[in-house]
């Protein structure tokens, strides 16, 4: 039985568990790891574990105290959860400290201070840890370092290496890896069921998602299926329609809603799949075997290593790009551009 229904992170589960047993939970934690492998979920479920009033063996929740029915109706006093707005691109320093009007008197790092109104002690998590100010990072410093008694700050990230080395310091870092596909796919048949979605097409979008529950749920998803298809039929077209593919993309794209990382997962999906039809093209050119991957968009592609090089080198700039939170429609047509003309254009 997976830790209070969390797929495989049952080893760091025993972690905080033997931690707890000896009273030595720390002040301040950085998650890192891949995206959607569950570790804010995992952050949200050991929040609610640490302010439980009759936890059980392993760190369990019981799920049924004033203190778990708060945390999951999301309105705990003593559970602080501070993520990135949507529409900024770095996490706010009013989100920590207040704004002018009110420094040091709102935000993370002041309700951290406050004495716990129902629990025997306070977690605050940072989701998107990812993307600090400068300013931001430098004044969560102290907070990192000295926690109050009782209070756990925990910072969700992806890589360490995306950390301000003076942040990485404060925390104890705890390292969360790819989900195996065996517990992508019991997650997606315990999702799916009812909906009579074949299980040998879970265990291929479980075994394609790269450890990521996020790819495989979107894999699944049939107008992402549907674009792959007409991605693929766009890529073996000669000559290639860059206007249309970037039309298409970024219909695709926004498509996903308002929201800025549906539709960086969206995008995202479809360069990878791009990739794929690259890297068999890049395979099959070298004289090996066949991949499964689409034969016409392959073929089209073999026999031309530099523009194959060209192609992939920008879609994975682009890949990096997302992740940077670059504007997509700029980042789709540069994109497209290279792949019609890898020789005259610029890698976005
Ligand atoms: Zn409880």
């Amino acid at each position: 039985m997976a830790w209070q229904g969390i797929e495989g992170h049952d080893a760091i589960a025993a972690r905080f568990a033997a931690a707890e047993a000896r009273g030595r939970i720390a002040g301040s934690y950085l998650f890192v790891g891949p995206p959607g492998v569950g570790k804010g979920t995992f952050a949200l479920a050991l929040a609610k574990a640490l302010a439980c009033e009759r936890p059980g063996a392993g760190l369990v929740a019981c799920g049924g105290c004033a203190s778990c029915v708060q945390a999951d109706a999301g309105s705990h006093p003593d559970i602080d959860v501070v993520r990135k707005p949507e529409d900024r691109s770095t996490i706010p320093l009013e989100l920590l400290i207040g704004d002018d009007e009110h420094r040091m008197r709102e935000g993370l790092c002041w309700r951290i201070l406050l004495r716990p109104a129902l629990s025997r002690r306070k977690v605050a998590m940072i989701l998107d840890a990812d993307h600090f100010s400068d300013e931001a990072a430098n004044c969560l410093l102290k907070t990192l370092e000295e926690p109050p008694d009782g209070a756990t700050i925990i910072l969700v990230g992806t890589a360490l290496e995306r950390q301000l080395p003076t942040i990485r310091s404060r925390c104890q870092v705890i390292r969360f890896a790819p989900l195996p596909s065996a517990a992508i796919r019991r997650i997606l048949e315990r999702e799916t069921a009812g909906t009579g979605i074949e299980p040998a097409t879970l265990a291929r979008c479980a075994e394609a998602a790269g450890g990521s529950l996020a790819r495989a749920r979107l894999a699944l998803d049939p107008d992402v299926t549907a674009f792959h298809g007409r991605l693929i039929e766009l890529l073996a077209t000669r000559p290639l329609r860059g206007v249309d593919l970037a039309r298409e993309t970024l219909a695709f794209v926004e498509a996903a809603g308002k929201d800025a990382p549906p539709r960086r997962a969206r995008l995202r999906t479809a360069l990878e799949a791009a990739l794929d039809v690259f890297r068999a093209a890049a395979r099959r050119t070298a004289g090996e075997a066949g991949h499964g991957t689409d034969a016409a968009a392959v073929a089209a592609w073999t026999g031309q290593p530099d523009r194959v090089a060209a192609a992939a080198a920008c879609t994975l700039g682009a890949l990096e790009a997302i992740d940077r939170n670059a504007n997509l429609g700029v980042l789709i047509d540069a994109w497209t551009a290279v792949l019609e003309e890898p020789r005259l254009s610029a890698a976005p």
